[in-house]
C-alpha cells in the first residue's frame, strides 16, 4: 500500500514537470519509458563533454608532456629520444582520441593492433626473429610512453612482448624461436602468459595445472585465471606442473585447441580495456614440439619475470607522467574564484609534489635499466622499483583526481582511468607486498615471504 503511494505521487511530480518531459522524452524515446509515466529525458545521449564543460580540454587532445623538470632527457641517447618521441606522437594522436570510449565499454580496441605493428615495438629488447631488438631502456621508455595515454594499452603489449615473447625468445629452442618468433613480433600473432591460477596468485610457485606425459606429446590439465589477452591470443604460454618430475614446464597452447576454454572476466574498476580470462584446459593435447625447451622449474620462469618487472616498473612512471601533463594543463585553463585553479597555493604544492614524485620515480627506473644492463641488477632491485613506483604513483593519481574536482572521476580527463588503471599494476607481477620482500629478503638476508604458519611447512 505505502510502496503504491510513493509511486503514484512520484506519477503526480512526473506530470507536473511534462512539458521539459515531453520535449526531452516523447519524441526521441518512444514508449521506452515505465507505463503511465513520462521518461524525463532518460536514455538521451551525453552531452558531448566539448559542450558540456567548455572550460578546459578533454585527453582527446592529449596536452603536451611538460614533467622533465630536471631535463632526464640528458641521460637518454638520441636512439632512445627518437623512439620515445616515436611511440609518445603515435599514442597522442592515435590512441588518445579514441580510448576512453573502450575503456568505459571494456572492449579492447582491434583497430589499433596492425598500427602498433608498424610502430615496430612488439618483440622489445629481442635481438633477430624480426624484433626490434631494443635496448632495456629503449623498451622501458615505450612501455611508458603508451601507459603516459593509456595503460590497457601498455599491459596488452607488455604482456605480448615482455611476458609471451620473451618467455619463448629467453627459453625456448632456437628451431621454437625461429617458429613463433616471426608472426608474433609483427603482431599477426598475440600471445599471453598463463601462470596464476585461482588458488594460487601470490603463492603461484605451487600452482596445480598438470602436464602429463604421453606419446608424441602431453596432456594439460587445470585451470588459469587474470590471463592478459587470453580471450583471443594466437599463442597461449602455460606454465603446468610434470606430473613426473614435479617440476614446472612451459608449453605453447594454440587458439582453438581441443580442450581449450578462455572466457573474459567482467566487471573489472580497472585496466578494462586489458581482456583477462580466465583458462580452462581440460585434456589439451600440446605435441612435444610446443614444450618450451628450456623451462625446467620455477626458476627459469623467475628469469623472464626479473626482465619483465622492469618494464612493469615504468608503467606507473608513465601513467605519473600523464597525470601531471593533464593537471598542468587543466589548472591553468579553469577558473574559479575569478583566477585559474593553479593560482591556488594548495593546488601548486599538490602539484609540485606530483612533479617531485615523477622525478625520483624516473630516475630510480633509469638507474635499473643501467643497472641491467651492467649485468648488476638483482631481483631486489628490480621489485623494490615496482613496489615503489606503483605506491608513489598511487598518490599522484589521488592528487590529480582531486585537483580536477568533479571531473576528476571522469574518463575524458584521463586522470580517472589513470587512477583505476593503477589499481591492478599494483597487484600484478607481484604485489606491492610480495615485491617488497622480495626485496627485504635481498637487505636483510632473512626470507619472510612464506608465513610462519603454513601447511605446505606442516607437510615437509
Ligand atoms: C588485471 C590483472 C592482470 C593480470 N595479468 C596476469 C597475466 O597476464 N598472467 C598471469 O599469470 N597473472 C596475471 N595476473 C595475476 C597477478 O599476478 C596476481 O593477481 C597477483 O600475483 C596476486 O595474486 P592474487 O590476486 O591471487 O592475490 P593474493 O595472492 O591472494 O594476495 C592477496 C593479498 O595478500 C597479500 N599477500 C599474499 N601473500 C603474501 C605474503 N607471503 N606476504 C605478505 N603479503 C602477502 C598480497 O600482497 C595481497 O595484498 C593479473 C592480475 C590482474 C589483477
Amino acid at each position: 500500500m505505502e510502496i503504491d503511494r510513493s509511486f503514484q505521487r512520484i506519477a503526480q511530480l512526473a506530470q507536473q514537470l511534462q512539458p521539459v518531459g515531453r520535449s526531452l522524452s516523447d519524441e526521441t524515446l518512444g514508449s521506452r519509458g515505465i507505463e503511465g509515466m513520462p521518461t524525463l529525458g532518460v536514455g538521451l545521449p551525453a552531452l558531448e563533454i566539448e559542450k558540456a564543460f567548455p572550460q578546459a580540454t578533454p585527453a582527446t587532445s592529449f596536452p603536451p608532456s611538460v614533467s622533465d623538470f630536471y631535463q632526464l632527457d640528458d641521460l637518454l641517447t638520441g636512439e632512445e629520444r627518437a623512439t620515445r618521441d616515436r611511440v609518445r606522437a603515435f599514442m597522442e594522436s592515435e590512441v588518445a582520441p579514441i580510448i576512453a570510449k573502450y575503456w568505459e565499454r571494456a572492449e579492447f580496441p582491434f583497430e589499433l593492433i596492425p598500427k602498433f605493428a608498424k610502430l615496430n615495438v612488439s618483440g622489445g629488447t629481442i635481438k633477430g626473429y624480426g624484433c626490434p631488438g631494443m635496448s632495456i631502456l629503449s623498451s622501458a621508455l615505450v612501455n611508458a610512453e603508451i601507459a603516459r595515454v593509456d595503460a590497457s594499452c601498455s599491459t596488452f603489449l607488455m604482456v605480448h612482448t615482455c611476458l609471451g615473447m620473451l618467455t619463448i625468445g629467453m627459453l625456448a629452442s632456437e628451431e621454437q624461436k625461429q617458429r613463433l618468433l616471426p608472426p608474433l613480433a609483427r603482431l599477426d600473432h598475440v600471445s599471453c602468459w598463463g601462470l596464476t591460477e585461482p588458488g594460487y596468485g601470490s603463492d603461484a610457485s605451487s600452482l596445480n595445472t598438470t602436464a602429463k606425459k604421453v606419446e608424441g606429446g602431453w596432456l594439460l590439465n587445470g585451470q588459469k585465471r587474470w590471463i592478459g589477452n587470453a580471450t583471443f591470443a594466437d599463442i597461449l604460454v602455460i606454465f603446468a606442473r610434470n606430473t613426473q618430475t614435479n617440476q614446472i614446464n612451459g608449453f605453447i597452447v594454440k587458439k582453438g585447441a581441443k580442450g581449450l576454454k578462455a572466457t573474459k572476466i567482467e566487471n573489472k574498476i580497472g585496466l578494462r580495456i586489458v581482456q583477462n580470462g580466465d583458462i580452462v584446459l581440460s585434456d589439451v593435447f600440446v605435441p612435444d614440439e610446443d614444450r618450451l625447451a628450456n623451462i625446467n622449474s620455477f626458476q627459469d620462469t623467475n628469469k623472464v619475470l626479473a626482465v619483465s618487472r622492469v618494464m612493469v616498473a615504468w608503467q606507473p612512471i608513465g601513467i605519473a607522467m600523464g597525470v601531471y601533463d593533464v593537471c598542468h594543463r587543466y589548472l591553468k585553463e579553469r577558473k574559479q574564484f575569478g583566477a585559474p585553479l593553479a593560482a591556488l597555493q594548495i593546488n601548486q604544492e599538490k602539484l609540485v609534489r606530483m612533479l617531485g614524485h615523477v622525478q625520483a620515480m624516473y630516475l630510480m627506473g633509469w638507474r635499473l635499466c643501467k643497472l641491467y644492463d651492467a649485468g648488476k641488477m638483482t631481483p631486489g632491485h628490480a621489485s623494490l622499483a615496482k613496489a615503489w613506483n606503483t605506491k608513489v604513483a598511487r598518490e599522484v593519481c589521488a592528487l590529480g583526481r582531486e585537483l580536477l574536482g568533479g571531473n576528476g572521476i571522469l574518463g575524458d580527463f584521463n586522470v580517472a582511468k589513470a587512477f583505476c588503471d593503477l589499481e591492478p599494476i599494483y597487484t600484478y607481477e607481484g604485489t606491492y607486498e610480495v615485491n617488497a620482500l622480495v626485496t627485504g629478503r635481498e637487505v636483510t638476508g632473512i626470507a619472510s615471504i612464506k608465513p610462519p604458519v603454513s601447511s605446505r611447512n606442516k607437510r615437509s
